[in-house]
């Protein structure tokens, strides 16, 4: 295998839905992957049954093929290092946890939960530094370090749960070079024994990460910011394999911070103000609480990848329209920035807003016949793409397509209530209903017919263009809301324009 091969991954834990910023991580590993040539693969990190939730994998590999991120490996289409699932690899932590033991570097543990839990109470009510497992504190603790060697036998001949440890040096630095953040230094002191192995025989993440990473040929680990505290741990476990010549480079990704700037973007955020925080929409199999998602929100996926793109990553020009492969041509893991990005909500709609008038028509058809179908609307192609090239400026979200165009498809049942009171003049059902004789009588009809005729009309009666078109509007429309109603009128067509009107003015009581 060529050691200079770029091969990354992307390893979600199945522990729920996947928030924005395990996507921009796919992604950001996509686009490197991508534009070097590389391979990219998912991995599953399913070692902790615990957090394991239900579907969360389906729901995974649905938001990032809806998202365009495809991997050259992964759970499904297998490849060379299979499998990719890491429960299906129970056996090769377990050779490796023996490797560590048996080098010293680790070591067995058989402190009950309660026990820990008493430890960290002590250190909370006597103010003392929170408990920590380490070089300090292991001698106290029941485990293969402080326990005559007999004992420890014993104890796991008995069958007696244990966890194993790694046992981190007590004075050394750990010097690594991130390449988003530059040098950074650790002193092992500072670091806890952490667990590498646990009582249920699978590894914790720590484990089974940098096993993987090893034994997959990964060449850079590119992930968010929260595991840079684990980083200097894996730095030793490389080195307790004797892997350091082959251990993979690491760049650590900023936050998505909330819209206000303080602290990591979360799914509360959303809720309070109005946005998901989810690719898809996720039912919890647990409580039955349903998340918003962006492609159920409205959102394109391209628009939804460009947003991700750029929060956090800056392509050093003002250029802000991407698309994939432009995505793959611009990016630079070297400039993706120290610092978290604020989430801006009303930038995303613009970005969506972007892509969606962007469309050509006959993709906005497709969307827009499947909010007709969703309500038994059946309407004719042609019909439906005046439509949607009439309306798609204003439109934000997909769902703009129908919100903004419904009364081409259903006239009104009812009339705005504050708009009515505002335009309803005693004399207007009388202006409007000879305007529409006037109508009646004209041979063609399109806009720019209805225009002379209604511009002579109301010059006629003395009258402003306003009076006559803007009751119009709420006949046809049912608000005052709308693109331009001759446009509205043009196409619709005169017997449905003349009919609304009859039925509008019998509605507000004007015949
Ligand atoms: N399983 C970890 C997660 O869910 C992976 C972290 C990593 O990429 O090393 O974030």
């Amino acid at each position: 295998m060529n050691p200079e091969k770029v091969r990354v991954r992307f390893a979600p834990s199945p522990t729920g839905p996947l928030h924005l910023g395990g996507v921009r991580t796919a992604l950001y590993n996509y686009l490197f992957a991508r534009k070097h040539g590389g391979d990219f693969i998912l991995r599953i990190e399913d070692t902790d049954r615990q957090r394991f939730v239900n579907g969360a994998e389906q729901y995974i590999i649905e938001s990032l093929n809806w998202c365009g991120i495809h991997f050259d490996e992964d759970v499904v289409k297998g490849g060379p290092y299979s499998p990719y699932r890491q429960s299906d690899r129970s056996s090769l932590y377990k050779h490796h946890i023996g490797l560590l033991l048996n080098s010293g570097h680790a070591y067995y543990a058989f402190d009950s939960a309660a026990e820990l839990e008493e430890k960290r109470k002590q250190g909370h009510t006597s103010g003392m530094d929170q408990f920590q497992y380490n070089f300090k504190t292991r001698m106290l603790m029941k485990n293969s370090l402080s326990l005559p060697e007999q004992e420890v036998r014993n104890r796991i001949a008995r069958g007696e749960a244990y966890v194993v440890r790694i046992r981190i040096p007590e004075e050394e630095v750990v010097v690594f070079n991130d390449i988003i953040r530059g040098e950074i230094t650790v002193h092992t002191g500072t670091l806890d024994d952490k667990v590498l192995f646990k009582s249920d025989g699978l590894p914790t993440y720590h484990l089974a990460n940098v096993v993987d990473d090893y034994l997959m040929k990964i060449s850079h680990v590119i992930r968010g910011e929260e595991w840079l505290p684990s980083a200097p741990m894996h730095l030793l476990l490389y080195r307790f394999f004797g892997w350091e010549e082959n251990m993979p480079k690491f760049a650590h990704l900023p936050l998505i911070l909330k819209p206000e700037g303080n602290g990591k973007l979360s799914k509360r955020d959303g809720d309070r103000l109005g946005f998901p925080v989810f690719p898809l929409a996720w039912t919890d199999p647990v409580t039955g609480d349903i998340s918003h998602g962006y492609r159920e929100d409205g959102y394109l996926p391209e628009a939804f990848i460009n947003i991700l793109a750029l929060l956090g990553w800056n392509p050093g020009t003002e250029k802000e329209l991407f698309s994939m492969e432009e995505l793959i041509q611009s990016f630079s893991i070297e400039r993706v920035g120290k610092h978290g990005s604020k989430f801006d909500p009303e930038k995303a709609k613009w970005f969506n807003h972007q892509y969606l008038i962007h469309q050509p028509d006959n993709e906005l058809l497709r969307i827009m016949k499947n909010y007709l179908t969703q309500r038994d609307i059946s309407a004719l192609d042609d019909y439906v793409l005046r439509v949607v090239h009439l309306t798609k400026e204003r439109a934000n979200l997909t769902g703009d397509l129908w919100s903004n165009s419904w009364f081409f498809f259903q006239a009104p049942l009812s009339f705005d209530e504050k708009a009515k009171n505002k335009i309803w003049q005693p004399t207007t059902g009388e202006i409007v209903r000879e305007f529409a004789t006037e109508i009646k009588l004209s041979v063609d009809f399109n806009k720019d017919v209805l225009h002379v005729i209604a511009t002579n009309f109301t010059e006629r009666k003395q009258i402003k263009l306003g009076q006559l078109l803007t009751p119009l509007r709420l006949l046809i429309v049912g608000s005052n809301q709308g693109p331009g109603i001759m446009d509205v009128a043009e196409i619709l067509g005169k017997q449905e324009f003349l009919s609304r009107i009859e039925t509008g003015l019998s509605k507000m009581g004007e015949c």
